[in-house]
C-alpha cells in the first residue's frame, strides 16, 4: 500500500486539487497513515508538548474551575464530565484525581466521558485511566452524550479540525487548494472564485491581494453541537486553544514534527498540522444557543485560578531541581512569551451565569 503522500498525489491526479480541510483531514485522520490515528505525538518524546504533559497543575486548576462551575450552576445532577480530544488521556487523569480530591462524592456519582475520533488514542486512553477510579465511556461525537447536565473540557481539539483557506487575487477571493507542481510534487494552487458574501467576513473586501482569510466549518460544528448540548440539558464548557480574540486575516496553518516546523505539504500524516482558532466564531456560534462565552489568556486565567500558589505547595519540601522545574513549568505554561498569551480559554455558560475568574457578561 503507497503512503498517505502518494495516495493523495494519485487523487489529485484522478480528481483534481483538494481544499486545505480535505489534506488536513486525510493527514490527521487517515484511518492508516493519520497523524492522530497512528502516532503518540504529545510528550517529551513526541512532536510537541501539550499543556496537561507540561504539568498536572494544568488539569488541577481545570478541574477546580469545572467544579465551581457545577457549583454555580446549583450541582446539577445527573452530570457528566466529558473531554472532547483527550491525547494521551492525561488532562482527564489529572481532572478525576483533582475532583475526587474535592468532592468523592462528585467522583463517586458523575458520568465520565471521552469523545475521541482515533481509536489508536482512545486506546491509550483507556491505559492511562485504568487505575483512575472511575469508568468512563468513549464515544466518536458529541451528539452520543448522555442526555443530561455535561460539563466539557478540551484542550487543543479546536485547532486540530480541518480548516478552509480563501486567498485574495486580483479577481477577487479564490479557494486556496492543494494540487500538483510541474514535477508532480504536493503544491498550493489557486482553486474557484468565491463569491465574497457567501463565507467571508464583511471587511473582507477591503483586504489587499494575497491576503488569506481561513474557515473551518468543522470548529462551529462542534461548537454548535457542545452549545446544544449545555442549552439543553444545562452545564458549561472550558476550552484552551491557540488563536486570535477578534477576526483576522493571515495565513497560520503550521505543521510540527519532532518539535520543529515542518513545511506543511512534506510529510502528511507524519506532522502534526493545526491552526490558530478563530474565537469570536466560536463565541458567536455559543451566542447563537443563547449561552453566554469568555475569553482569557491562559497566563491570566491559570494565575487567577491559583497556579503561582499551587507551584509553592507542591514545590515545598521538594529538592531545589525539583522546584526549578515546577518554576520552569510556570513560566511555559503561563509566561507572556511562551504559552500565556497566544493560548487562550473560552468559557461558555448559561446565560446569566458567572464563575471566577471571568467577571459578568461582556
Ligand atoms: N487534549 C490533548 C490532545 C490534543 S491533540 C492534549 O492536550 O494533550 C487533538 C486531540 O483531538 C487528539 O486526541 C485527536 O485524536 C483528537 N481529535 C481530532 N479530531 C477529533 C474529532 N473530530 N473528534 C474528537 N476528537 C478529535
Amino acid at each position: 500500500m503507497p503512503g498517505l503522500k502518494q495516495r493523495l498525489i494519485r487523487l489529485i491526479e484522478a480528481t483534481g486539487p483538494i481544499s486545505v480541510a480535505d489534506y488536513m483531514a486525510a493527514c490527521l485522520l487517515d484511518p492508516l497513515d493519520g497523524y492522530y490515528t497512528t502516532r503518540q505525538p504529545f510528550g517529551t518524546r513526541g512532536d510537541f508538548v501539550t499543556a496537561p504533559e507540561i504539568s498536572q497543575m494544568f488539569g488541577e486548576l481545570l478541574a477546580v474551575w469545572i467544579y465551581s462551575a457545577w457549583e454555580a450552576l446549583d450541582r446539577p445532577q445527573p452530570v457528566t464530565l466529558a473531554e472532547i480530544g483527550p491525547g494521551r488521556g492525561t488532562l482527564f487523569r489529572d481532572m478525576v484525581r483533582t475532583l475526587a480530591s474535592l468532592d468523592s462524592k462528585f467522583a463517586r456519582t458523575a458520568s465520565f466521558c471521552l469523545v475521541e475520533a482515533s481509536p489508536m488514542l482512545a486506546g491509550l486512553q483507556r491505559e492511562a485511566l485504568a487505575d483512575s477510579g472511575v469508568h468512563p465511556a468513549w464515544h466518536e461525537s458529541v451528539t452520543q452524550l448522555p442526555p443530561q447536565a455535561t460539563l466539557f473540557v478540551g484542550n487543543e481539539i479546536f485547532d486540530a479540525l480541518p480548516m478552509h483557506q480563501y486567498v485574495k487575487s486580483r479577481e477577487g477571493w479564490r479557494e486556496r487548494r492543494i494540487g500538483l507542481d510541474a514535477e508532480g510534487r504536493l503544491n498550493f494552487v489557486v482553486g474557484a472564485g468565491v463569491p465574497d458574501s457567501e463565507v467571508l467576513p464583511p471587511d473582507a473586501a477591503k483586504a489587499a491581494p494575497g491576503a488569506v482569510f481561513e474557515l473551518a466549518p468543522a470548529r462551529t460544528a462542534l461548537m454548535d453541537e457542545i452549545a446544544d448540548h449545555i442549552a439543553a440539558h444545562r452545564g458549561a464548557g472550558l476550552f484552551v486553544d491557540y488563536g486570535y480574540g477578534v477576526p483576522a486575516t493571515g495565513d497560520t496553518l503550521q505543521a510540527v514534527r519532532d518539535h520543529n516546523f515542518d513545511a506543511v505539504l512534506e510529510h502528511p500524516g507524519e506532522a502534526d498540522l493545526t491552526s490558530h482558532v478563530d474565537f469570536a466564531r466560536l463565541r458567536s456560534s455559543a451566542g447563537e444557543h443563547g449561552l453566554d462565552s469568555h475569553l482569557q489568556s491562559q497566563g491570566a486565567f491559570l494565575c487567577a485560578m491559583g497556579l503561582v500558589e499551587r507551584a509553592g505547595v507542591l514545590g515545598s519540601g521538594a529538592d531545589s531541581a525539583t522546584q526549578r522545574s515546577i518554576e520552569a513549568d510556570v513560566e511555559r505554561l503561563a509566561g507572556p512569551q511562551q504559552m500565556g498569551e497566544l493560548f487562550k480559554v473560552l468559557a461558555i455558560l448559561p446565560h446569566g451565569t458567572t464563575v471566577h475568574p471571568f467577571s459578568a457578561p461582556d
